[in-house]
């Protein structure tokens, strides 16, 4: 079966097709077309946002001892007090980073200047020997520099390491707390002495290509930097068609990202970052578009603009992850044209009939960085340097070594990356003279849309993002009241646009920030309110929940809840859509996969990610801590096990068998992987090493106190429950029973292991070897056994007793993490004690959940302290993101337990389904309400409490379907479609 759907905002009609069945094979609908591009010199180069580079050049011994390259020239950033945390206001000639080579003496001399508060280029920052320079003859130094730390070569032999960036361990107060990772310098203006030759820029992840070269520097103006920059890759042709015209269909990808105009239309215009975040060597996606309406008789055009998306350009945390895919640009496309007369006619992207420009008006455009585009030219400019295209093999453009001759083109089947909404500014506030402040009111993943009139041309408007400003308190001295940009570490998150006079709009297509605050520099005096607007992005293609209730605190967290899944459900599920990670952390959508299930239909999104798992799973099983890109992790079991929660949640809400089918070899393969390589032949115990990684229960405020082993047992018998289920359903009878059976083995072992006999308390296992015995008695500990059915009887009330008693003596807090988080309510329901999690969900001082929502929380935040009123940022900013879901997986209990709206487990899908509501027992939540918008229909479940204690609940069960009832005190019961109220 497979149906059409038709997106509801795109105009230019976007299809993707939802299939119930395997991804079609739906051939190649790319007949004739070549991936095209541009040459070595049409890479991309934006001086200003290169952190990571080789630069190399020619010394010779003969002529001068002594001959220097200045890099890093110029950096934008210290050449306005409010751009540093320094708050440094340099020239530009006095910002540099000077590397000079003295053959005389046989060493490299480093200097730096104007980027550190009294630093002016005089003081060495460091000297490395290198005997060589000394030999006659010429020699090549090379400096790779990544985010700072410099690698030193000279004739390709290293001679040391250099740190450039004046912000490892130099911070002041204030921002040593901070992210201490805000990357200099940049590439900048590059100048020289004479002396010097045969200048090089280079990629820095291989394959190293050269980007620019200057053979004979002397030939450049002095003070002018030896490097130009280029602007981003476009494409462009033209073809003629006739009358009659039936129907049109493009249908393109790209690697990296692409902006397609027909005929000045663009597109995809309510589609971002197309074709999408796919571990591109073995997945890559096109999108279709009916462009009918778009062509007309006679000389058409079409125009490709593209960014750097994630196919290259600044990538992760890593400064050599940089072009992690390839290091440059490509496109392919092919317009389908089919005449009333039953004629056909195909325009196919190949080299002969595109032309390519690099000097085009959006002169940067990279995801992390942000955008860059000269106004005062049209997008395509005729007046561009356009010419020849040329096809773009992977071989000698991605890392070397790697094989894409396995790659399937298929096509998108869930939503793209659309505007979800469009905010208003609320206010502004000109925080420092000439620098305005927006408060968007919300904190999302999203582009600013800026209307600027009667701006004088040339005139240069920089935004930049922030989710937080800096508070006032005095530890923040002069940056009071600015944005704060530590957190966001190396992205520099940072648009510009160049007017070109009149009524103008800009709203950045290729790139995306993180933030509640647009800070705007460069106009004379505050845009008005209604200029300012930020338009929201996300892949969930509406929201499919709500939850409400008496409360006013926890339904903003609801809220919160929301936008945090919006904002990382990007292409794919992210940890954070800000600093410079975004990436598919493994760990975070394990944990929040249940509660997105209900928020959003998500099931092509998550089975498009699970295929994205089983591409980055590793030859021995592994499954990576983040997907795409990694095959590697340091996530372990608690990451890895993704690879069957995430499945399990999309059967559960969906019972889609063709998913678990799908994915069932390499769930397997992972079990099987994990009990060969972790299980401890002599001890039992699940112990991760290295190569795995050993992550625990992240940011609980006790994550030291717990034996990580403990939580790894347990997930590893949910995992084979899954897994004994999963073959079940699958008619792989003997399988089940085996996972069965290692399951309750390992049940067995985890009582004897962790459960102390005198009375059951957690312990420490050999695994800690010195810690062995001592009681580990965290919340989790406890939590995770009681959630996942591993202890009964006797044990499982000791279990629970223990649970309640840390409950209470933590007066009702949250003392967990990630991994602790999605099943705290799940427990307290478990055994009774609804009332525990209510008291927990309704706290409100640190640690809570409503703790942040009291500290003006729009976005669940990545720590439960964040920040904290009066301090500050108590863990700092090196990690401290505002809109990180994982923390908002209490939301599925609010959905299952409080409105009880939940899955038959037994009949997936919801055609039926469980109302099970739980009033809030200690009497503070009066009422409760909201709805599950299931493909069946809109279920919807209320209660509240009367003024006589009784409690009225109201609930509604979709045509067709049918639910089991169960309310406090009374026996199950089956009701059919139809609304009801009772009062009990
Ligand atoms: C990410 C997390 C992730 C974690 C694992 C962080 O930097 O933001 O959400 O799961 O790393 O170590």
């Amino acid at each position: 079966m497979k149906k059409i759907f038709l997106f509801s905002v795109i105009s230019a009609m976007f299809f993707w097709e939802c299939s119930s069945e395997k991804h079609e094979e739906t051939g190649n609908v790319f007949v004739n077309a070549q991936w095209i591009g541009g040459g070595d010199m049409d890479m991309p180069l934006y001086a200003q946002y290169l952190t990571v580079f080789r630069l190399s050049w020619e010394v010779s011994a003969e002529g001068r001892d002594c001959t220097w390259v200045k890099l890093g020239g110029g950096d934008e950033r210290f050449l306005n007090k409010y751009r540093n945390p320094w708050h440094l206001q340099n020239d530009a000639e006095d910002v540099f980073v000077r590397v000079e080579t003295d053959t005389k003496k046989g060493e490299v001399r480093f200097y730096r200047s104007g980027m550190q508060p009294g630093e002016n280029g005089k003081t060495t920052q460091r000297i490395l020997p290198a005997p060589a320079l000394k030999e006659a003859g010429s020699h090549r130094l090379e400096l790779a520099v990544a985010f700072g730390t410099t690698d030193v070569s000279v004739d390709g032999k290293k001679i040391g390491t250099v740190n450039l960036n004046p912000t490892r361990g130099k911070m002041d107060e204030a921002l040593r707390s901070s992210g201490d990772f805000l990357t200099y310098p940049c590439l900048g203006n590059v100048t020289c002495s004479d002396g010097i030759s045969g200048v090089e820029l280079r990629h820095f992840r291989s394959p190293q290509n050269l980007i620019a070269k200057v053979e004979k520097p002397s030939d450049i103006q002095s003070g002018k930097s030896l490097f130009e920059d280029r602007s981003q890759l476009q494409l462009r042709t033209s073809f003629t068609n006739g009358k009659n015209v039936k129907q049109a269909t493009l249908y393109i990808s790209a690697r990296g990202i692409y902006d397609a105009y027909i005929n000045g239309k663009l597109v995809n215009e309510n589609a971002y970052f197309c074709p999408g975040f796919t571990q591109y060597d073995l997945t890559h996606l096109y999108q279709t578009y009916d462009v009918t309406e778009e062509l007309k008789e006679g000389e058409n055009r079409m125009e490709v603009a593209l960014g750097e998306g994630w196919w290259s350009g600044a990538s992760t945390y890593s400064a050599h992850n940089w072009n992690y895919y390839g290091d440059r640009q490509s496109l392919l496309a092919r317009l389908h044209i089919v005449y009333n007369n039953g004629n056909t006619q195909d325009v196919v992207t190949d080299p002969e009939t595109w032309q390519c420009c690099s000097d085009g008006a959006r002169l940067s455009a990279s995801m992390f960085q942000g955008e860059v585009v000269d106004g005062r030219r049209p997008l395509f400019d005729e007046n561009s340097d356009w010419h020849q295209a040329v096809a773009v093999p992977t071989e000698g453009t991605v890392v070397e070594g790697e094989d894409y001759n396995r790659v399937e083109l298929i096509p998108q089947d869930d939503a793209p990356v659309h505007p979800i909404d469009t905010l208003a500014a609320l206010s502004c506030t000109e925080v420092r003279p000439g620098v305005f402040v927006y408060d968007m009111g919300q904190n999302c993943a999203a582009v600013p849309l800026v209307v600027l009139k009667d701006q004088k041309p040339g005139t240069e408007i920089r935004l930049r993002f922030a989710e937080v400003l800096y508070p006032e308190l005095r530890q923040f001295g002069a940056l009071q009241g600015e944005i704060l940009t530590d957190n966001y570490r190396a992205a520099i998150s940072q648009d510009i646009y160049i007017c070109g006079g009149g009524k103008e709009v800009f709203s950045p297509r290729q790139t995306m920030h993180g933030y509640r605050y647009i800070e705007i520099t460069g106009i004379a005096e505050a845009l008005p309110l209604e200029q300012v607007k930020s338009i929201a992005l996300s892949s969930l293609d509406g929201i499919t929940a709500h939850y409400e209730c008496s409360d006013t605190l926890v339904n903003r967290l609801w809220e919160n809840i929301l936008w945090s899944a919006r904002s990382n459900f990007v292409s794919i599920p992210t940890d954070c859509p800000q600093r410079n990670e975004r990436m598919g952390w493994s760990g975070d959508i394990s944990v929040f996969s249940h509660t997105a299930t209900y928020l959003s239909d998500v099931e092509n999104f998550l089975r498009r990610h699970l295929r994205s798992m089983r591409d980055t799973q590793t030859p021995e099983g592994m499954f990576a801590d983040v997907s795409p890109m990694r095959r590697e992790g340091f996530g372990g079991l608690l990451w890895g096990s993704a690879g069957i929660t995430v499945a399990w949640e999309c059967y559960r809400q969906w019972g889609n068998l063709d998913l678990l089918r799908e994915h069932y070899d390499a769930m397997v393969h992972y079990m099987d992987y994990v009990a060969e390589k972790y299980v401890d032949k002599e001890t039992g115990i699940i112990v991760q090493g290295r190569g795995w990684g050993g992550l625990g229960d992240w940011l609980s405020p006790e994550y030291d106190k717990n034996d990580h082993s403990l939580l790894w047992e347990c997930y590893y018998i949910y995992d084979l429950d899954i897994l004994s289920r999963v073959s079940a359903l699958l008619g792989k009878n003997e399988a089940a029973a085996e996972y069965a059976a290692l399951r309750d083995g390992r049940k067995a072992f985890f009582r004897e292991t962790y459960l102390s006999a005198k009375d059951h308390r957690t312990i420490f296992s050999s695994f800690e070897k010195e810690k062995k015995a001592q009681p580990i008695d965290t919340q989790v500990s406890y939590i995770l056994p009681l959630a996942m059915d591993i202890c009964e009887g006797e044990e499982l009330e000791a279990l629970a007793a223990h649970l309640v008693r840390l409950v209470e003596s933590n007066d009702y807090h949250l003392m967990v993490g990630f991994i602790g988080v999605p099943w705290i309510g799940e427990a307290l329901s478990k055994i009774g004690r609804p009332d525990l999690i209510y008291r927990i969900l309704t706290c409100t001082d640190y640690p809570s959940w409503l703790y942040s929502v009291t500290q003006g929380a729009t976005s669940i935040w990545e720590r439960l302290n964040a920040y904290v009123a009066g301090e500050g940022f108590p863990a700092g900013n090196g990690m401290n993101s505002f809109n990180h879901y994982s923390f908002g997986s209490v939301g599925s209990w609010l959905i299952e337990h409080s409105l009880g709206i939940s899955r038959d487990t037994e009949k997936p899908g919801f055609k039926k389904f469980i109302i099970q509501p739980t009033p809030d027992p200690t009497g503070h939540i009066t009422w409760a309400r909201g709805h599950f918008d299931s493909r069946e229909g809109r279920i919807e479940s209320s209660w509240q409490r009367n003024p006589d204690g009784s409690v009225t609940y109201r609930f509604t069960i979709p045509q067709a379907t049918k639910a089991t009832v169960i309310l406090p005190g009374r026996e199950p019961q089956e009701y059919e479609a139809g609304k009801y109220e009772i009062t009990q």
